[in-house]
Formats: C-alpha cells, structure tokens, sequence
C-alpha cells in the first residue's frame, strides 16, 4: 500500500475512533501528512485524535466548509498493516470502522510523548518489615516496606497499596530507606541471553522444523495439532526464538491470559526474559508505555488475549493462537469477532506466519486444513513416554450416588485410592457456585434474577445469590417472596462448592480447594493454586474449566469428571464438539509425568458419540461423524452463520423492529432466515431481545446481503442491532 504523501493546501481523510466519520479536513500549510499519522482534528465543540486514513478526501466537498487539522502527534504512525486490518475487520463484522479502530488505539495516552516515570524502590540498607525489633519500625513504615518488597512502584501508588498517607512515604525515602529510580523504560526487552535450547524429541524436532521453514516466509497458517503434553508450547517457543533472532516481534495469543502464570514462567526460563503480558489488569501508566515500546519495536514478545491483535507492532514476525478451539477468544460484545480468525487476517496483513495450536483443534480449523487453505504438523505422541490416561465412564444409571449427593461408589473408591497412594485427585464440575437452582420447598417458587431470564445461583462462600448474566446479587431472603414461608430454600443440583462439600464430608482429612473465576481473581491468585498443587498443598482439586486450561500437574492421577452431560443439553449446534473439547482437555490434565492418569466420566448416557470417543481415545472418528453430521445440515464450518439480536428496554418496539426485519428478510438461491423470536435469553440485564438467524451457503456474500437487507429498516435509538458474523453463542 502507497502512503499518499498530501502537499500542503490539501486535505486528508480522517478516522476517529467513534461510530462516525471518517471525516475531510484540511491540511495546514506548515503540515506535512501521511496516511497513518495520529493527527487532532475538531469535531464539533471538541478536539479529537484520529489517524490520516487510505481512502482519499471528497474533493467535491466546499472547501470554506473544511475544517483544518490541529495537528500531529508525535507517535509512531499506525502501520499500512494495521489500517488494512481495521478496515478488514470493519467490514467482516458490519462495524462502523471508528469502532474498530478504536480497539487499535485503545491507550489515548500512549499518543503523548513518554515521560520518565519517577517511581521508589526498596533501598538496599532498609530494615527487614518482617523483623520485630521494637522501636524500628511504626505498623504505617512496615506496611509501606512489605509492599515496596514487591517491586518498585510511583509513590502515590505505594501509599494507596499500604493504606498510608503520602508522607509516611516520603520520610522513608527523607530516611534512605525507599530510593527514588526510573521505571524501567523497557518491557519485552530483547533477553539477556541466548535462549536454551530445548532438548526436543524427534517427533519435536521435525514439527519444530516445520514451523521454522515458515518462519521469514510471509504469510501462512499452521495447524500445530499434538495431543495434549505433546510438547506443543516447547515446539512453537522454537519458531519465537527463530522469530526474535531474526530481530522481530512475536504475538501470542492465549485464551486466558489471567491463568497463565505457568505459561509466562516458562517463557521466562526459557528466553531469560519475561514477555509483555497484555491484559486487562494492567495499569494504566504501564499500557501507556507498554503500547508505545510496542509500537516501537521495543517490546519483543507479547504475550495477550484477544485484545492483543489490535496493537501497533512495528515489526511482527510471528502470530501464535495457543488452544485455538476455545470459545473465550470470542468476542462477545461490542465488535463481536473471533480472535483466532482475525489472528489469521492479521497475520495475512503484516505478511507473516500463524500457528495455530490445539490438541482438539476446532471443526472450522479442521475444515480449513482439509481444503488445503491451512497446513498441518502432528505430534502424536504425549513427551517422555507419559501415555494418555485411561477413561472410563460411569453410568449413573447403574451405580447412581446416593440421594442428594453427586459423586458416585465408584468415583468414590477411585478417590480413596488415590489419597491412599499419596497422589492428587480433580474433580470438574463446569458450574461456579454451590447450587445452580434454589427453590422453596413450600411452593416451588424459583429464585430468578429480576433483571434476567436466568434462574439465581447460590454462592455460600460469598454468602449471596447470584445471576452469572448480569452480575445481581443479594442475600439468600429469608422468607419466599411468593408464600412468605420462612428458611424453606432449598439448593437443587451441585455446584462446585456444594461437591467440595461433599468430597470433604467423605474425606476429613483431605485438603480440599475450590478452583473457580471467583476463587481466581487473576494471574496471581492463578499462580498461587498452580503452585500449592505442585507443593502437594492440595490433596483434591475442585474446579471449572478453568483447571481444564494448559496446566501441568505432575502428580495428579486422578479426575473425576462429575457430570459430563451438562455441556450437551439445548441446541446449541456446537454442544457436541465442545463438550469433547472440554472433556478431552480436563481429561489430559491426569497422568502427564511418570505416574499413569485415569479419568472417570459421571454420565446418564455413555451411549453418547462424544462419551464413547471420550472412552476409546477415538478423536478421529468422533469428529467424522461431527462433520458429516454438520455437512448434511450444511452448519459450520459448511454452511455460514450470522445472527441478529435486537434488544431494548421497550418490549414491543424491539418485537416491531424484529418483526419488520423479519419481514424485508433476503429470500433466494443458498440464504434463509429464521425467526424473529425471542431470544433463549428473552432478558437481559432488563434489555429485551429478539434473534435472527441468518443461514447461507459457502458461496453466498453473507456480508453483502446483510448490508443490503439492513439498510432497509431504520432502526430506532432505543433499540440495539448486534450482528454476530459466525456465532458462537445462541442465548
Ligand atoms: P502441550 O502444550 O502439548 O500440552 P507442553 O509443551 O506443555 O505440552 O509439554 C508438556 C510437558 O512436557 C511440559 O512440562 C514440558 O516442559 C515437558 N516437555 C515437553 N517437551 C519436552 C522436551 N523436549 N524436553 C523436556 N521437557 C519437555
Ligand atoms: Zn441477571
């Protein structure tokens, strides 16, 4: 792409990162521009940032009428790249550009020239706060330098932390104890030594070397497709080491990144250097710069979700999708994309390689290596002879646990026997929580969120009801609000709090922990479950699918999956496959060193496809019948999906809206139109809403016939139109 240089007198397109514009301005005489600069333009009574767009100005536009740039940033202009993939995404998703763009200049600040950032560390002869020596230190100077140990951090930022005031701060560095120092100016520097170098397997080796002819070849896509403890991380840390020695950047994107603690510690062992971790978490100052080091080439490996694919890499190398089936790279609200699939459109962008990795690697990815668009590299085999644990499912129809519990005689004995041999057991129960129903056992009434068409869930650690749709909580009432009956709540079916309940009832002894969102707040928290279980500080892990995410537990032999039916009920058209995944994932947790894993499935229907692939180990012919099943429906990845869900606090406007969209809907040759109906989640936070779903074969412009079709209805401000391109999700 030419960057059309403007001479002066001229004007320049403009987009700001709002659902308007772009918009023309004029270009000032002593202004030199080019496409991709960060320029301030007016915008009605304010001043905006923008960047000079491709596209060229309306030269029919009245001049008198053009208002004139600001000026220009001094920041590091956005890359062609990165502007074709704005554009890109704009139009895939049916987003107004400003919208995407604005995920591409998500740190305002980071446009400011960079200042130092004064900051205070711990001294070296500062008194040790765990000390008791009387006299020394007050409680305020002790709080203050326990959390200086942490790390060095602005003054104002340590005071907030320790709960002081400013000048308790400031009289320990009057006394020589905190020291005033720049914040290190580098993140992601370039390591400060050569990586090791991994010892790989000839299984390894060859897929690593795969993946390294890629490497500086421009733009590819690699399934990286190995069972899980595979080694799959060790073999594309080969092609990021390939990556930053040729003096290029690296982007990793991981689903999770707050449960990444092991993933970031073994970057660091390896490469001798931490990457840049992007997150939500990170504070503000830190973005700023973060971004900018970015965009200076500066930060070498970043390592983020999906908002990581939106930053401005002057150099990139190199785009790896670690667990590229999961469902969290979604993006579910504002511009609603999927990460993995836009990593692939970045990475076609910045002319580079994508690996995309998995040991249960998604219909769509499958079908893309099938036709040749993506090549594959296999590992087949789990490192250093660890085999694949054995599952067995239970039927819960012939051994059911007694009354009122969840766990059955044989997952029960499975569990003796493991704490007998000194090992450590998981049990999965995907639902947060104690209970995910409470009921009056006078009436029957269901407590259900006032705002949502979800019933609440009881969370006793917290000692509150919960929607996991909204975010509403309240007490547990004491009397029912429909026959004012009193303490008549009962909990109906098992969270994992309630199981974890039930595991220490049977197991006095054991040390039990519970593994959930709300017990993980973030990478720390993360990273301290991580290491009590390998410290052997936990016997029996409870969790969600947050334990089912890439950690490696060496002793852990046992896990019970406590119901795996859960994940196939209602329509979803993906309930097969995923729960595979889910299931196969947790499963992979057992056995991955020298100690043999066994994993026990708690069902009603071992009959199923996904339990019988499960117990045999048959990934390939699961996934036959999956395709063919999906092939014949002509459903992804066959057929395309999009979905249009209208909502809005005013019942029959959004049912009026729907209803003449539903009626202007495109008929013909390969697209068909179901509904409008009330979605399965018919409220939502107090927003009513109503879907549509879009059906159309491989060959139809899914895009173009929704431009066309919604450019048809006005639609009120009241009510809002979310296109989904490629749902995921069906509430
Ligand atoms: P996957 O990502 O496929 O699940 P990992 O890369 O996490 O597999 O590897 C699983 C475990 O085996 C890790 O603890 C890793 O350090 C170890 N491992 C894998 N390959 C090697 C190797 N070549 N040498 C030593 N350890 C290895
Ligand atoms: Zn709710």
């Amino acid at each position: 792409m030419a960057e059309s240089r403007s001479s002066p007198g001229k004007r320049v397109r403009v987009m700001l990162p709002l659902r308007l514009g772009p918009y023309d301005y004029a270009v000032p005489e002593a202004l030199d521009l080019a496409a991709g600069d960060f320029v301030r333009v007016p915008l009605g009574p304010r001043t905006e940032t923008g960047v000079v767009w491709d596209e060229p100005p309306d030269p029919a536009f009245e001049p008198s009428r053009l208002k004139p740039v600001r000026g220009k940033l001094d920041a590091p202009a956005m890359r062609a790249p990165l502007r074709g993939f704005v554009d890109w995404v704009a139009r895939y998703t049916l987003s107004p550009p400003g919208t995407v763009l604005r995920m591409a200049m998500s740190v305002p600040a980071a446009l400011e020239p960079p200042k130092p950032k004064r900051a205070v560390a711990l001294a070296a002869g500062a008194p040790d706060p765990e000390l008791d020596e009387p006299g020394v230190l007050t409680p305020a100077r002790r709080r203050v330098l326990r959390e200086a140990m942490a790390g060095a951090r602005p003054p104002g930022e340590l005071a907030r932390a320790a709960g002081v005031g400013a000048a308790v701060v400031k009289g320990l560095v009057d006394k020589g104890w905190l020291e005033p120092i720049d914040l290190p100016a580098d993140f992601g520097a370039p390591p400060s030594r050569a990586p090791v170098l991994a010892d790989l397997n000839p299984d390894q080796r060859a897929a690593a070397d795969a993946l390294l002819e890629k490497c500086g070849a421009g733009f590819s896509t690699t399934l990286l497709d190995g069972v899980t403890g595979s080694g799959k991380t060790e073999v594309y840390f080969e092609a990021v080491a390939a990556t930053l020695a040729a003096g290029k950047q690296a982007l990793v994107l991981l689903p999770e990144i707050a449960m990444s603690a092991q993933w970031l510690a073994r970057f660091e062992e390896r490469f001798g250097a931490p990457p840049v971790a992007w997150h939500s978490e990170l504070p503000g100052h830190l973005r700023a710069r973060v971004w900018r080091q970015i965009a200076e080439g500066r930060a070498r490996t970043v390592v983020g979700a999906r908002s990581a694919l939106f930053l401005p890499f002057r150099d990139l190398g190199l785009v790896v999708v670690d667990e590229e089936h999961e469902q969290a790279f979604k993006q579910e609200d504002g511009t609603i994309y999927h990460a993995r699939d836009m990593a692939v459109v970045r990475a076609r962008f910045e002319a580079v390689p994508v690996v995309l990795a998995s040991a249960t690697p998604s219909l769509e990815t499958l079908a893309n290596v099938e036709r040749g668009r993506y090549g594959r590299v296999e590992l087949p085999a789990r490192h250093g002879g660890a085999t694949l644990p054995r599952v067995a499912a239970i039927d819960l129809r012939k051994t059911p646990p007694p009354r009122g519990r969840f766990l059955s005689p044989p997952l029960r004995a499975a569990l003796a026997d493991a704490l007998e041999a000194g090992e450590q057991a998981m049990l999965f129960l995907n639902r947060r929580g104690y209970a995910p129903l409470t009921l009056c056992r006078a009436c029957g009434h269901r407590l259900q969120c006032p705002r949502c068409t979800a019933w609440l869930v009881e969370h006793r650690l917290h000692g509150r009801l919960q929607c996991h749709h909204c975010g509403y909580a309240a007490p547990l009432p004491r009397q029912c609000p429909s026959c004012t009956a009193e303490d008549s709540f009962v909990a109906c079916g098992p969270g994992v709090e309630r199981v974890a309940e039930e595991a220490q009832a049977l197991f006095p002894d054991a040390k039990i922990a519970v593994m959930t969102s709300d017990t993980v707040a973030g990478p720390a928290a993360a990273a301290e479950f991580v290491r009590a279980m390998a410290a052997r500080e936990i016997d029996i892990l409870v969790g969600t699918q947050i334990v089912a995410k890439g950690h490696h537990f060496p002793l852990l032999t046992l896990v019970g999956i406590v119901d795996a039916d859960i994940g196939l009920a209602g329509g979803d058209l993906r309930a097969g496959e995923r729960s595979w995944q889910l299931l196969h994932q947790v499963a992979g947790r057992a056995g991955r060193a020298e100690r043999p894993g066994r994993v026990l499935l708690q069902t009603h229907m071992p009959e199923h496809p996904v339990m019988k692939a499960l117990v045999a180990g048959d990934r390939a012919r699961f996934l036959a019948a999956e395709r063919e099943d999906r092939r014949k429906r002509n459903w992804p990845p066959f057929g395309r999906l999009a979905a249009l869900v209208l909502s809005g606090e005013d019942e029959a406007l959004v049912d009026r809206i729907a209803k003449r969209l539903g009626a202007t809907a495109p008929r013909g040759a390969g697209v068909e139109v179901l509904g409008p109906a009330p979605a399965a989640m018919a409220i939502l936070r107090g927003r009513h809403r109503r879907r549509l779903l879009v059906k159309a074969t491989r060959e139809v412009d899914l895009q173009g016939v929704l431009r066309d079709w919604l450019a048809q209805t006005q639609i009120p401000s009241a009510v809002r139109l979310a296109v989904d391109i490629d749902p995921y999700s069906f509430l």
